[in-house]
């Protein structure tokens, strides 16, 4: 009788503690979302894939095909292409392509974009079934975003500062 009695207190003590632990996270801010239909906006420093920065005048990718880039990274992921357009004094990027399977987010390429071309997206979400998804066609990416509707159009398009300049944003 008496070792019930000790197991029937150990199980109320226990059941207790436990309602004390679930109740005390229950009145604890949120900080979980549901995920995939609400998804969290990355801070301004995280490292995403990179991607083309639109000129907000212009609408049109500040990439002008100089290949520095290109040279600058270890990992030979980038392989860029441009054209001259008729009346035009330098070149457009015609094809951008970015092999994400080798990329290590060294920041060699952002950083030796004097124009602030490129910049790291705040993409996370990314999922494949093959290598063959992570080659991407940024070009092709950033002309995509400006005919998706408003909100549909992935990452934001707003120029950035370059990479040598402070970032305001980053705390
Ligand atoms: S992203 Fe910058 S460095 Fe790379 S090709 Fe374009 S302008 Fe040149
Ligand atoms: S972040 Fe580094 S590895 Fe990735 S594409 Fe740029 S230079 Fe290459």
């Amino acid at each position: 009788m008496k070792k019930a009695l000790q197991e029937i207190s150990q199980g109320l003590i226990s059941l207790f503690e436990g309602m004390r632990i679930t109740l005390g996270q229950f009145f604890k801010p949120t900080v979980t979302v549901h995920y995939p239909h609400e998804t969290l906006k990355m801070p301004p420093r995280f490292r995403g894939h990179i991607e083309l920065v639109r000129d907000p005048e212009t609408g049109r990718a500040i990439c002008y095909a100089c290949k520095l880039c290109e040279k600058a990274c270890p990992s030979d992921c980038i392989s860029v292409e441009g054209v001259k357009l008729e009346g035009a004094k330098k070149r457009s990027v015609s094809n951008y392509m970015l092999d994400f399977t080798k990329c290590s987010l060294c920041g060699s390429c952002v950083e030796a974009c004097r124009d602030g071309a490129i910049r790291f997206s705040r993409e996370y979400n990314l999922a494949g079934l093959s290598k063959d998804d992570y080659v991407m066609d940024l070009f092709k990416r950033l002309e995509n975003e400006a005919k998706a509707p408003e909100g549909q159009g992935g990452a934001a398009v707003e120029k950035q500062p370059a990479a040598a300049e402070p970032n305001p944003e980053v705390k």
